[in-house]
């Protein structure tokens, strides 16, 4: 039965609306938005739920790793001088060498919980694990894609699931490394799983769900391979969504200029195969021509700002890529942040940075606004829907989870958010919870030679700092009022 909610105010591509009546039909999409505060046919008030305050269209999350969930928070710290995205990458392979799906399945519902609480309505989830650790099948069937479709059904987040083709360790062929034999992928099993998936949804009823394909990257694909797995794809779905990873390193630039005397963009383009079904992941470090030239070809980038940051990638330069046209969204990825409010903020401060200016990525004629189109555009851009949604341009951000299943995911104690998992499970799924072997006696901390401050006049002794106890380091537990940072 459609459900009938009334909002106070909402933002509609036209601009904020008072009194709005939306209805939600039965499988879960909007319906019907009337801006007017008529009765739109409700059958009666009584069936209809008010939402209080401000309510926005809820946003796609265009790129996201579930799995990378389980060491949230858990690689923040020094290994070297030269840490990297590649040293960060080597604790991954750690971590994706643990899961089995019945851990997926956990980390992924509590994080699809996480996003959807946050504001994200829709995840496209980028999936490369396919294999049981050492390289083998599974006997009984992909449990490690299942595991993420239960999880979307579970949490009641959209999703639009991207099994990833992956079968060479770098540019040139290079084999796979052990800790690469998880993501390996033949073509013809590739394009035939993905096919019988396509075949089961069409035939199926309407759901949140739909599955496209992705390409890891050109690293890992070599271009003949992807322009082949490509062309076969269209055919199966001509508006199949298909995404791949480029350019985020400066180091995959360099090794891609090596081995073929081109950039990975430039490959990328010159194939002819971008439109506006591809979605290409961080583009860091795209030139001006090739910023056209994705333009052009109406492809799609995605930004994953925080996770950007987070490995130290490098610049993405948005403002030029609005300007020429270009269409962006955003994407949780490694989970460092998840939270498109976040993500936009960075992106926009980000620009700011790097311009010394304020108020970059706004639109001239409307201040409030991205550059080049509206908010529920941008958020529609790589939404990759559900298959047959027509008017989803605008969902609530509320969560369909009970109560009690909310309370279950707030009550964290690993910082890794993994309290899902019984706590044998959860010695697997969550690096954050593993304590190393503890080897000889322990280590004497030592603190830093920090200068210390003045004492004034009637500080007789310095505050005991208790950040557990107040949440903020800067109280005191004896006398919250003191905080200086507060
Ligand atoms: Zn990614």
């Amino acid at each position: 039965m459609a459900q009938h909610y009334r909002l106070d105010f909402v933002l509609l591509p036209q601009g904020w609306a008072p009194d709005a009546l939306v209805t939600v039909a039965e499988d879960g999409r909007i319906s019907a938005i009337d801006a007017g505060g008529g009765a739109g046919g409700t059958g009666g008030p009584q069936e209809v739920e008010r939402v209080s305050g401000f309510v926005v269209p809820g946003m796609p999350n265009a790129h996201s790793h579930a799995f990378q969930r389980g060491m949230t928070g858990n690689t923040e710290y020094r290994l070297s001088a030269r840490d990297s995205f590649w040293t960060w990458r080597q604790a991954m392979y750690g971590l994706a060498n643990r899961i089995e799906p019945e851990d997926l399945e956990v980390l992924a519902t509590q994080l699809f919980i996480e996003m959807l609480k946050s504001g994200y309505t829709s995840v496209a989830e980028f999936h490369y694990l396919h294999r049981r650790p050492g390289g083998d099948h599974y006997p009984d069937g992909l449990g490690l894609w299942d595991a993420i479709i239960a999880a979307a059904a579970a949490s009641g987040i959209g999703l639009t699931l991207l099994p990833t083709l992956y079968q060479t360790g770098d540019f040139g062929g290079a084999p796979l490394k052990p800790s690469q034999a998880r993501f390996a992928s033949d073509t013809d099993w590739f394009l035939r799983a993905v096919e019988a998936r396509i075949g089961a949804e069409r035939s199926a009823a309407p759901a949140a769900l739909r599955t496209g394909a992705a390409f890891h990257s050109l690293r890992a694909v070599p271009l003949e391979t992807l322009r082949e797995a490509a062309l076969a794809l269209r055919r199966i779905d001509p508006a199949l969504p298909l995404h791949i990873h480029v350019a985020e390193q400066i180091q995959e630039v360099d090794s891609c200029l090596r081995q073929t005397g081109r950039r990975p963009l430039e490959l990328l383009l010159e194939t002819g195969l971008l439109d506006e079904h591809w979605c290409l992941v961080h583009a860091t470090h795209a030139t001006a021509a090739e910023l056209q030239g994705i333009s052009a070809a109406k492809a799609t980038v995605c930004l994953s700002i925080t996770t950007e940051a987070n490995l130290g990638d490098g610049f993405f330069e948005a403002a030029r890529f609005l300007k020429l046209g270009g269409r962006l969204c955003v994407g949780s990825d490694s989970q460092a942040t998840v939270c498109p409010a976040e993500e936009l903020r960075w992106l926009e401060y980000q620009q700011r940075l790097r311009k010394k200016r304020r108020a970059v990525l706004a639109d001239k004629r409307d201040p409030h606004q991205a550059a080049g189109r509206s908010p529920t555009v941008m958020s529609t851009v790589v939404a990759t829907p559900p298959r047959r949604r027509r008017s989803d341009t605008f969902r609530p951000t509320r969560s369909p989870l009970s109560k009690s299943s909310r309370s279950s995911a707030d009550s964290t104690a690993c910082p890794s958010n993994s309290t899902m998992v019984s706590p044998k499970r959860l010695g697997r799924a969550c690096p954050s919870l593993r304590r190393p072997a503890r080897r000889g006696p322990p280590r004497a901390h030592t603190e830093p030679a920090w200068p210390r401050p003045p004492r004034t006049a009637g500080a007789a002794r310095a505050p005991r700092l208790d950040a557990t106890a107040t949440g903020c380091p800067g109280r005191t537990r004896r006398d919250p009022r003191r905080c200086p940072s507060c």
